[in-house]
């Protein structure tokens, strides 16, 4: 890996989904941009392992910044995905309330949705839930039913925005640790674990360590408390037993354990909400999976009768507070976009234009913008269960992951797309490969030869060498 000594208007620390949209946002602006990433991929962190669900924003808190940005992300995320061929999956969401004191509860809920804008979310009455979801466990005593909710593809999305930027221009680095920070005249210059990068403007959207990244040049203004949320993925027949998302009637901690169809054809149950120090490690429980089978199973009993082909967990980036944690520094050529907790793969192209927004008001020409005179949308592949994909389609190779259905043409367009994968986690995710029941046990020997050595000898337009 050859050395970065790079000099450009805006460097975005952290490649989730967060990250990968503001990169997209200030790339099609037209400023020199440089994506800096520690992981061997982008989503090495928080938007690796989330619910995929596009939130209308109708429980968000009213008038808050989060529910700002989750409605422009959403609708945003409306309007071009058929550009960037990203699926979409009308699921629509039903909060069902057990108990009485539950039930109590819905009327606040659809008041709060209709104050969010949200105005056709409704209550429902108990015969209603089991018309919509007849396999339901029986004591369901009414619900809200929300018809605006859609499940997505929780990879291929942050991967379009940050290959769009790439096709601007955007330049990325993986493996490239954030070190240390040193203001200079011109802005700022970074060191990192593969050498330095000269920048007018920093925007800090490292997830989990970002106070510790604002950490390296000032007192940080919130602290990062890690939010654990443990899943369990059932086989692909499961999805039959639902039809919207199921939600509990949240607490004031939590918004409680789900039941999700996947856009890959799944469903999964889950997460958990537990507070963790560790920044990086999401392990799963085999304790904690018992019990969200109990729970799940006592939501909809057929869940018993469903194998379990994967588990996973996330880590929400939380802090002490409840809201997100953007900060501005004009003097300092610095912003900061920080405790994007758990509504970010929803509100990530809203909080893109909201930082493009505090760019355009506080720091005005801290650099030449060069918009591109015509945008160009890149086609990711199509990867939903719901939608055609290669397998059915001539030409493509023959299946190679027969779990997943993924062809060798998949597998080998992908080293030529924009972003080629560098290493297994990055594949699975571009692909679906080795992703399904067997976990890659039948298909990892023909995988490896498609593979070969490529992984070593990535070599492609952006990407700095
Ligand atoms: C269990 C769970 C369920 C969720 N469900 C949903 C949902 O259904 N819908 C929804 O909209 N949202 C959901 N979310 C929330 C969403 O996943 C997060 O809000 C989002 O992923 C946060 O993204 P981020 O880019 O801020 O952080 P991250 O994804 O953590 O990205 C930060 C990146 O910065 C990198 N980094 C850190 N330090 C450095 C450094 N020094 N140098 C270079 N790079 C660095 C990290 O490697 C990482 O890749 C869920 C989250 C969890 C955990």
């Amino acid at each position: 890996m050859t050395q970065l000594n790079e000099n450009v208007d805006v460097v975005v620390i952290g490649g989730g989904v967060v990250g990968c949209a503001v990169f997209r946002r200030f790339t099609l602006m037209g400023a020199r941009t440089m994506l800096l990433e520690k992981g061997g991929d982008i989503l090495s962190g928080a938007s690796k392992a989330n619910s995929a669900i596009l939130h209308t924003g109708f429980d968000a808190p009213t008038g808050s910044l989060e529910l700002q940005c989750m409605q422009a992300g959403y609708e945003e995320y409306m309007a071009i995905h058929q550009q960037m061929n990203l699926p979409l999956l009308k699921t629509t969401a039903i909060v069902v309330a057990w108990n009485q004191e539950q039930l109590d509860a819905l009327p606040g809920i659809v008041q709060q949705a209709h104050n969010n804008g949200v105005f056709d979310v409704e209550q429902i009455s108990s015969e209603e839930v089991y018309r919509r979801e007849p396999h339901l466990a029986k004591g369901a005593l009414g619900g809200v039913y929300v018809p605006g909710e859609y499940v997505i593809d929780p990879w291929s999305s942050p991967l379009a925005y940050m290959t769009q930027a790439v096709m601007h221009g955007g330049q990325y680095a993986f493996n490239c640790e954030v070190q240390r920070v040193k203001s200079t005249d011109d802005g700022w210059e970074l060191t990192t674990s593969r050498g330095r990068v000269q920048t007018r403007l920093v925007i800090n959207c490292a997830g989990n360590h970002g106070d510790l990244i604002d950490g390296m040049w000032r007192t940080p203004e919130f602290e990062i408390r890690p939010r654990k949320g443990q899943f369990l993925v059932y086989d692909k027949a499961s999805a039959s037993q639902i039809n919207a998302i199921i939600l509990p009637v949240p607490t004031p901690t939590t918004k409680g354990v789900l039941l999700c169809k996947t856009i890959f054809g799944n469903m999964i149950l889950g997460p958990t909400a537990e507070e963790q120090q560790d920044r990086n490690r999401a392990d799963v429980d085999e304790t904690v999976m018992q019990g969200l089978i109990e729970k799940g199973s006592l939501m909809l009993p057929t869940l018993t009768d469903y194998p379990v082909t994967a588990t996973y967990a996330g880590l929400r980036p939380a802090t002490e507070k409840k809201e997100y944690r953007i900060f501005h520094y004009p003097q300092d050529s610095w912003i900061t976009v920080g405790g994007i907790r758990s509504t970010g793969l929803t509100a990530a192209l809203g909080i893109a234009s909201h930082v493009e927004s505090l760019y355009q008001q506080h720091f005005p020409a801290l650099f030449t913008l060069n918009p591109p005179p015509e945008l160009q949308w890149p086609r990711m592949p199509m990867l939903s269960e719901y939608e055609k994909r290669d397998y059915a389609c001539p030409g493509n190779g023959g299946i190679v992951c027969h779990c997943e259905l993924v062809t060798r043409r998949e597998l080998e367009a992908t080293f030529d797309s924009a972003i080629p994968p560098e290493c297994i986690g990055a594949l699975r995710r571009r692909t679906r490969v080795m992703m399904g029941r067997c976990n890659g046990f039948f298909c990892s020997n023909n995988v490896a030869e498609i593979i070969g050595h490529r992984f070593e000898n990535t070599l492609v337009v952006g990407k700095v060498e």
